[in-house]
């Protein structure tokens, strides 16, 4: 049943917001589901009659396209409360989504200055010792309190992990770069094959007897790496099976 407007241009905001309105509630968040401040008071009186067809039409698509509320039939099926519920269900197993470990979830009461516990423990309850608040009412951290708090802890302790770990691998970086430098070292060996006839000439045709010598001794030790770089070499722990030399003699 539509309201009476005193003159026809002032229907025609309403006529056309009615006929969009079932576009327009798809995209309206559901979180306003109780009251759209958006919309004016004259227009959210009118969503709100849920026994008229237009404002039963609205929730109706609104749930169904929004929420996956199964489309019922029935004229009786309150479909903004059904929405409201299902709003209900979710944000509570939000609230739920994080549970604190029984060892973490005390806190101190500000009356008696000892712990307390939010949910029964026999420890708490059995207080042989007088060690926990025992006050009818505690007055400290709500639950969802100490919730937040652990999982602020919670975080920290993540965030002090990655610091620590970052920390090693740039550690494990700088070791790696070092290794990289050492390899490229190594690999200058195939320099000391190229200098060889230079110093071969040298040794022969030097124009002072000093640096004949020098040339000579570095020849010397040139050598000396060239079973550095062959895979087929003398091994230096060989020693000769017994008997060798006899068998070898006969
Ligand atoms: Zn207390």
């Amino acid at each position: 049943m539509d309201p009476d407007f005193p003159t026809f241009a002032a229907s025609r905001p309403y006529t056309a917001f009615k006929q969009e309105i079932t576009r327009i509630g798809l995209f309206l968040p559901k979180e306003t589901v109780n009251h759209f401040s958006a919309l004016s008071r004259y227009f959210n009186n009118l969503l709100n009659h849920l026994k008229s067809d237009f404002g039963r039409r609205f929730w109706k698509t609104l749930a169904v396209k929004n929420d996956g509320i199964r489309a019922f039939k029935s004229k009786r099926i309150n479909f903004k409360f059904k929405q409201m519920m299902k709003l209900f269900g979710e944000i509570k197993k939000k609230v739920k989504v994080h549970k604190v470990p029984m060892w973490r979830s005390y806190s101190i009461c500000q009356n008696c200055g000892k712990r307390y516990q939010t949910d029964f423990n026999l420890w708490f309850f059995d207080d042989q010792y007088n060690r926990y608040c025992n006050c009818e009412f505690v007055n400290g951290e709500s639950r969802i309190e100490i919730i937040k708090r652990d999982i602020e802890t919670n975080k920290q302790g993540i965030i002090d992990k990655k610091r620590v770990l970052v920390l090693q691998m740039r550690k494990l970086d700088e070791r790696l770069e070092d290794l990289f430098e050492k390899e490229k070292n190594v690999n200058s060996i195939r320099h000391l094959e190229k200098m060889k006839p230079a110093f071969q000439n040298m040794k022969q045709n030097g124009h002072y007897k000093a640096t004949r010598k020098q040339a000579a001794s570095a020849l010397k030790e040139l050598e000396k790496y060239d079973s550095w770089t062959s895979r087929v070499r003398r091994n230096v722990n060989y020693k000769p099976p017994i008997g060798a030399a006899l068998v070898g003699g006969r």
